[in-house]
């Protein structure tokens, strides 16, 4: 029997709730209908996520005329589910221990003989500097081997033939099916952390084990996240989890076509609020 439709909206509470999250909320929850809709906090970073947030993430989204299945999960509440998952793909002998900071990342891209470093979806593809040093560090990063995680899969021309389904449009306006590329995920995406150093976890493998747990068919977010997708496709082709489809919408901008951020109070939908802006007006300024 197939899974109902499950479609998924994801904070972070690290801020409140703009113009752009209306968007992706309510193109989640009108997608939902006739299934599940479900809300996420994504409170993975303890420094930056605050209750206050939580708490106004779901009076904004109530007063926006969302509703969604309870109990709502929280991430930080589900560190060691995280843990087992890294912990299969060390079994499987796909990670290593890197004990560099972001200071000797850049260090050792700025070596002459590297040329431009390239930038994945966190940031400046990882050089490899600790990938054979065998650091016993438990406080030491986690980083996926991204070679041998290919070859573990019967490398490139098979995990070439791994799929993305996109619903909406990438960040180059990619859609349709989208085959993974062995050569992009090494030289483009690299070996990302899998187990931050301060968290235990990273954003990327705690989305495709809540997905594949929440059993999301349905994945709608910001086009922001198209890069992270193949890592994603991978990491579930990796630890045999169910694959969902994606659906990555535009990002909404201000007036000067400057992407909205958490710290743009203006656009907030609870300075909209008290400012006597109605839910309908919020639909009409982002087209829906
Ligand atoms: N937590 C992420 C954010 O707030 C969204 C993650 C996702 O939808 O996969 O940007």
């Amino acid at each position: 029997m197939s899974s109902p439709k499950t479609e998924r909206f994801a904070p972070s509470p690290t801020g409140f709730l703009h113009l752009g999250h209306a968007y992706s909320a309510l193109t989640a929850f009108e997608a939902a209908k006739g299934g599940r809709f479900l809300l996420r906090m994504e409170d993975i970073d303890t420094i930056r996520s605050r209750p206050i947030y939580e708490d106004a993430i779901f009076e904004d989204l109530a007063w926006l005329g969302i509703a969604w299945d309870v109990p709502v999960i929280r991430q930080s509440e589900r560190l060691s589910l995280y843990q087992a998952a890294v912990d299969r793909l060390t079994a499987k002998g796909l990670t290593y221990r890197c004990t560099c900071t972001r200071a000797d990342i850049k260090a050792a891209l700025s070596a002459p003989q590297e040329g431009a470093p390239l930038h994945g979806p966190d940031g400046l593809v990882y050089p490899g500097t600790c990938r054979n040093a065998r650091h016993d560090d438990p406080d030491a990063a986690i980083r996926l081997n991204m070679a041998a995680a290919i070859r573990s899969l019967g490398g490139d021309t098979i995990v070439d033939l791994l799929e993305i389904e996109e619903l909406g449009n990438g960040d180059d306006g990619q859609s349709g099916r989208i085959a993974l590329s062995a050569r992009h995920l090494r030289d483009g995406i690299g070996d990302v952390v899998l187990a931050r150093r301060d968290i235990g976890t990273s954003y990327h493998v705690a989305v495709v084990v809540d997905d594949a747990a929440q059993g999301v068919t349905h994945v709608t977010r910001g086009q922001d996240l198209f890069p992270a997708t193949p890592l994603h496709r991978l990491l579930q082709a990796l630890l045999d989890l169910p694959v969902p489809v994606w659906r990555h919408h535009g990002l909404i901008r201000d007036d000067a076509g400057k992407r909205l951020a958490k710290r743009d109070d203006a656009r907030a939908i609870r300075q909209l609020r008290a400012d006597g802006w109605t839910p309908a007006r919020v639909r009409s300024a982002i087209n829906l």
